[in-house]
Formats: structure tokens, C-alpha cells, sequence
């Protein structure tokens, strides 16, 4: 395993020359936000130790590699560093602003919509996003590990409503590929489950989790499995990257992505544009853009919604019908994401 000490980028060079792992790339992964700052060769104080005490920085090296140095308006860098930002209480952001809640059943499965359930498979993830709308989600309740997972898979067997399984977290491919396997063999002995979701960040900030043994269940599926992916911008997608994505398209997933828009980071037309070029040249179908939800600390991340519907109509204006993402946003209570018209 490599100890990471030195600051300059040619170390971050060097521990990923070697053949990292997903799990060791999690357990050298940057945690310190003045550190993340040294590597790039910007003040360390641009961290705040404050934002970071009840969600901390987590950026793994395989994404940091892809920001600037010296850049304090990188795009990549302003989605996981910590900043006094966050600080700053508004009255008009909640801690839980979608409602997960009250759409939670007993058996930990979260269900919002027709047809569709969310099984929270895992409270970890392999970034932490400083936006992220479940940062402040109660995961030390969450029934995971096998015993949570057979309630779950028990109340899908008995609900014949259900026709699709949403995968999700914090990031469901935080669990091993035999943890995951068994998942998945479970879902697809069940006859009304037409279709499985995996909504995952993992092949952005990690390619290296596209292993051997993840290709294998998604393969071995009888039911349909779809891949949601959340890019946010172009400068995202690497040639590892871009690997990834092909290995997930060869075993037959079906690729779509879910945006979040962000100021600062991808909130003008250039940014969306060459995104969802990116994601179409590689066969990832933009679905969403999301607008931010109202949670406490992430405030300063919010695009109005007049600029938001400027942007998505220059995208149709100017990209194939395909390529141009959902703009919603999510209302507890709803019975679908909601468009911002
Ligand atoms: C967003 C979401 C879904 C998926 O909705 P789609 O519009 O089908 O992508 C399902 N369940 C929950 C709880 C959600 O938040
Ligand atoms: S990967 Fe998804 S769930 Fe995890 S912190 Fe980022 S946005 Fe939130």
C-alpha cells in the first residue's frame, strides 16, 4: 500500500502508476482539505474545518488528478473541497429536503413512485460531494449488510406493484461485487422485477471500480440493468474514465446521467454543452439536470431557475434531441421529479 506524504503531483502520478484497486484507491483517497489544497498548489485556507465537521472532505486521487493546479475555481475541485461557504445558515434550507423521511417503509426501501423502489444499499460513497442532498441522512439507521437486504428483497417479493429496483446510497458500489451478486440473483428471482437501477458516482471518481467481477453480474442479469451515472462536467471523463464506460456498455448496461447543475461549476451553456457532448459521443444518455435542493450548507451552489431554463433551451437549440437533459427538481410529496418550465 502506498503512503502518501509528499505534496507535489508527481506523487499522485506515482501511486497511480502502480495498479491500485478500488478499495485501496478508497483508502488513500484525500481527506483533509488543506491537503487537497497543498497538492494543488493553492492556499490551504481556502479549507474550513468547520464545513467539513459532520461531512468530511473525500476525494480520491483518481479525480483529483483531473483538476487544475493552481486552479481555485477548478470545477472538479469546488464539488468536493470544503470552504467557509457552507457555513452560512439560511432559514430557507432544510436538513432533509426531498422528504426521504416520510417515503421510507419498514424495511428501509424508500419509495416515492409508481413501480419504482429506492434500496439504500450502502451510507458510504467514493467522493463526498459538497452539495449532496443526503449529507445530512440519519445512515447510521440504515439497515445494510445482508439481513437489512433480505427484508428488503423479502417486501419486493410480496409487492407485485414493483417492476423496477433502484440501487442506490450513498453509492451502492461501496459494497463488494459479492455482496452485490447476491443482490442482484435475489432480484432477478423475482419474476415481476423487470429492471435494475444502479445510481452510482463510482465510474466518475474511480473508474477502476468497472472491475472484472462488477462486469459479471451485470452480465449475468435476466432483468434489464441500467446504469444512472452522475458526471457534472466534461473535464470529468478521462481516457480511464471513458474505458470504464465502454467495459459497462459491452456487458449491456444502459447508460444514463443525472446532472446536478452547480454555480461555479457547470451553470453556463458552454459547461452543459460540452458535457452532454462528452457524455453522447460515448454513448451515455444525459437524463436529468437536477436543480439543487434546498439543504442546509450547499445554498451557495444555487443556479436560479430563469438561468437554468435559459441554459436547456440553448442545449436544444444547439444539440440533438437526445442529448439534452430533463431540467426538475425534486418536491417531497410529488409523484414524479418535477420540470422546471
Ligand atoms: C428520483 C427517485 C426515483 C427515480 O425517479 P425517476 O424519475 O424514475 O428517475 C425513484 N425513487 C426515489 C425515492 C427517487 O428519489
Ligand atoms: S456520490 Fe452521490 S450520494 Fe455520495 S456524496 Fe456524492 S452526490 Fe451524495
Amino acid at each position: 500500500m502506498a503512503t502518501i506524504l509528499a505534496v507535489d503531483s508527481s506523487s499522485v502520478e506515482a501511486t497511480l502508476a502502480t495498479e491500485t484497486t478500488w478499495q485501496q484507491a478508497l483508502k488513500v483517497a484525500i481527506r483533509d482539505g488543506g491537503e487537497l489544497c497543498q497538492r494543488l498548489n493553492l492556499p490551504p485556507e481556502l479549507a474550513s474545518d468547520r464545513a467539513v465537521a459532520d461531512f468530511p472532505v473525500f476525494a480520491p486521487l483518481e479525480y483529483v488528478r483531473r483538476m487544475r493546479a493552481g486552479d481555485c475555481s477548478d470545477p472538479l475541485l469546488r464539488q468536493v473541497l470544503g470552504t467557509a461557504a457552507e457555513n452560512v445558515f439560511s432559514d430557507e434550507a432544510a436538513l432533509d429536503a426531498v422528504g426521504d423521511a416520510a417515503a421510507r417503509r419498514d424495511s428501509g426501501l424508500l419509495q416515492k413512485y409508481d413501480r419504482r423502489v429506492l434500496l439504500m444499499v450502502s451510507g458510504a460513497c467514493g467522493v463526498h460531494c459538497r452539495y449532496c442532498f443526503r449529507r445530512h441522512f440519519p445512515y447510521d439507521q440504515l439497515a445494510t449488510g445482508k439481513p437489512g437486504w433480505q427484508r428488503a428483497v423479502d417486501e419486493i417479493e410480496r409487492d407485485q406493484e414493483i417492476d423496477e429496483v433502484i440501487l442506490s446510497g450513498g453509492d451502492p458500489l461501496s459494497v463488494t461485487d459479492g455482496q452485490l451478486a447476491w443482490l442482484v440473483e435475489q432480484l432477478n428471482a423475482i419474476d415481476h422485477v423487470r429492471r435494475i437501477r444502479v445510481h452510482t458516482r463510482f465510474p466518475v471518481v474511480i473508474p477502476q471500480r468497472v472491475c472484472a467481477e462488477l462486469l459479471a453480474w451485470v452480465r449475468s442479469s435476466r432483468a434489464a440493468i441500467y446504469f444512472v451515472l452522475h458526471f457534472n462536467h466534461a473535464q470529468e471523463i478521462d481516457a480511464a474514465v471513458a474505458e470504464a464506460l465502454r467495459s459497462l456498455r459491452g456487458a449491456g448496461a444502459m447508460l444514463l446521467n443525472q446532472a446536478v447543475l452547480l454555480k461555479g461549476v457547470n451553470d453556463s451553456f458552454a459547461a452543459q454543452r460540452d458535457l452532454c457532448l462528452a457524455l453522447i459521443d460515448r454513448q451515455v444518455l444525459p437524463y436529468y439536470l437536477h436543480q439543487l435542493d434546498r439543504v442546509q450548507g450547499t445554498l451557495h451552489f444555487e443556479v436560479a431557475d430563469s438561468t437554468a431554463r435559459q441554459i436547456v433551451q440553448a442545449l436544444r437549440e444547439h444539440l440533438p434531441g437526445y442529448g439534452v437533459p430533463k431540467l426538475v427538481r425534486e418536491i417531497a410529496g410529488q409523484a414524479s421529479k418535477t420540470p422546471v418550465l
